[in-house]
C-alpha cells in the first residue's frame, strides 16, 4: 500500500458518497484510526483483566479478530460472500485490508461493495457490543434494522 492509498483510506469515510449515516462513517473512522475499544486495549489500561474474545472465547479480542478472524465472524463473512455472489453473480475473495478499510478504488461498483462492507462491519460491531456468543441469534435480532 503506497502513501496515496493510505491517504484515500483515511479520507474515504468523509468523502464517501454512498452513505451519510454518521454511525457508519464513525465506525470506519474508528477502524482506520485503531480506536475501537476492543478487550486487548481495555486490558492494557487495566480496565479489565481478561482480553479473550467473548464470542469464541479462544483468541485475544483485537480489531482484526473482532472484524475478521473470530470463528463466528468468518462464518458471517462466508454468508456475506455467498449473498454477494447471489445478487451480483460475482464471486469475490477480498484481502483482509479491503474488508477492514474498504476498496481503495471507488468505482461505482466498488462504492456499492464499500457500503455493503461497511453495513456488514457495523453489524459485526453491534453484535460484539451486545456480547452475544450466539452470533446467529444476533443475526436474527438485527435483521429488521435499517441504516
Ligand atoms: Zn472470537
Amino acid at each position: 500500500m503506497n502513501d496515496s492509498d493510505t491517504h484515500k483510506i483515511y479520507n474515504w469515510p468523509f468523502l464517501h458518497v454512498t452513505t451519510k449515516n454518521p454511525k457508519l462513517i464513525m465506525l470506519q473512522f474508528k477502524i482506520n484510526h485503531n480506536i475501537i475499544y476492543t478487550k486487548d486495549k481495555l486490558k492494557k489500561v487495566n480496565l479489565i483483566s481478561n482480553d479473550v474474545c467473548h464470542l469464541c472465547e479462544r483468541e485475544k479480542h483485537t480489531i482484526k479478530h473482532m472484524m475478521l478472524k473470530c470463528t463466528y465472524v468468518t462464518l458471517f463473512w462466508n454468508e456475506f460472500f455467498a449473498w454477494w455472489a447471489q445478487i451480483t453473480n460475482e464471486k469475490i475473495h477480498l484481502p483482509d485490508s479491503v474488508l477492514l478499510y474498504g476498496p481503495v478504488n471507488l468505482s461505482k461498483h466498488n462504492q456499492v461493495l464499500s457500503l455493503a462492507l461497511l453495513v456488514a462491519k457495523y453489524f459485526i460491531y453491534t453484535c460484539n457490543l451486545a456480547e452475544d456468543p450466539h452470533f446467529s441469534r444476533c443475526l436474527n435480532h438485527s435483521s429488521g434494522k435499517t441504516f
